[in-house]
């Protein structure tokens, strides 16, 4: 369930008859954030029923978020819509739609896709197809028996390979991307692919920065061209990217930041506890004063700090110990047990008193 309101992009949408039909068959829905193009077939304005059946489901599935079982539930309700129609008498028999339809969710875009209507993306004035058409000629294309140029005027370029309204398990290809500031989303019926080329589309997109005037712009250049069939586009301008996601991305980063950070305190507090009981257990003996003096703790500085607590001071004089021990007590001199350097302790004291009763 969304909570949050997203803002609306600026959206131009038209759909046009054409020179030469005399049904518009085409249906279309602008209800943000979800955007469709149908184009139905049939015959007797049969299509026209089955691209309305299929956007009004799509109306009624009230799709919020990009969510791809959302919009793929939305797709097989609007196909059996189709097929009860056709079933109770509603259109005919035989009847089937197109069906392109996008939603955009702060920078995402998903996209579900069933027969020759298509979905397109100008980015940086580059206008790249992202849809993949289910019909004859693009697969003759695809297997390389045809060009693009010549699939517009193919004797079965309007023979579409799958639709709405005929299989009842027909499934949409489902495409995701990432959307930037600035991009521009375009959907449109072949009506539109089949009379202008991808340079003039591109062309048109590019010149008329308000999508609205670049909807009839386009449906225009396709009537001049001919406007053989029902013409559809629907212009929708990523303006910009929902700054509630790049706050939440913030948020995101933040979050990363403030555990990555708690981790690396408890690490270091952790090495420290570790160290401090470390230096708890620890004792050495170190020349203080001339005396042996007995320390709990590390001699020197560890990491900067002293962690040392005094124990005793003996009255052993370290000039009573041979040179080699008194250098090493000017270091200090670490044993692993108090035991142990109360043991160190006692020889040096033995060896003090026996001195000291020699020289007596
Ligand atoms: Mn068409």
């Amino acid at each position: 369930m969304k909570t949050r309101s997203q803002k609306a992009l600026p959206v131009g949408s038209r759909t046009d008859v054409g020179q030469i039909r005399e049904h518009n068959e085409d249906s279309l829905l602008v209800k943000p954030p979800l955007y469709v193009v149908a184009d139905g077939m049939g015959g007797h304005a049969a299509g026209e029923v089955a691209s309305e059946l299929a956007i009004r489901t799509f109306e009624e599935a009230a799709i919020t978020t990009a969510d791809p079982e959302a919009l793929e539930r939305a797709v097989a309700e609007s196909n059996s819509a189709i097929i009860r129609g056709a079933r109770e008498g509603l259109g005919r028999a035989g009847m089937g739609t197109t069906l392109t339809a996008a939603v955009i969710e702060d920078d995402r875009l998903l996209v579900a896709q069933i027969g020759d209507s298509r979905a397109y993306l100008l980015q940086k004035g580059q206008l790249r197809q992202i849809t993949r058409d289910h019909s004859v000629v693009a697969e003759l294309i695809s297997s390389g028996q045809i060009t693009r140029e010549e699939a517009r005027t193919h004797p079965d370029r309007s023979v579409i390979t799958r639709a709405l309204g005929s299989d009842p398990h027909v499934r949409p290809d489902i495409y995701e991307m990432r959307l930037h500031a600035g991009e521009r989303l375009m959907l449109c019926s072949d009506g539109l692919t089949g009379m202008l080329n991808t340079a003039t589309l591109q062309n048109i997109l590019t010149e008329n920065p308000d999508p609205q005037q670049a909807a009839d712009a386009l449906i225009d250049a396709a009537n001049n061209a001919g406007g053989h069939d029902n013409i559809t586009a629907i212009v929708v301008d990523v303006s910009e990217v929902d700054p509630q996601a790049e706050k939440r991305q913030k948020r995101r980063f933040t979050w990363g930041i403030a555990v990555f950070l708690l981790v690396f305190v408890l690490l270091v507090a952790g090495a420290i506890g570790g160290l401090y009981a470390y230096a708890r257990n620890a004792f050495f003996l170190i020349d203080e004063g001339g005396q042996v003096t007995l320390y709990r703790g590390l001699p020197g500085e560890t990491m900067g700090v002293r962690l040392q607590w005094f124990e005793e001071q003996t009255n052993i004089p370290v000039a009573s110990l041979p040179p080699t021990t008194a250098s090493e007590l000017e270091e200090g001199i670490q044993t692993s047990s108090f035991d142990e350097a109360k043991t160190i302790i006692a020889n040096y004291r033995e060896h003090y008193e026996k001195q000291s009763k020699s020289s007596q």
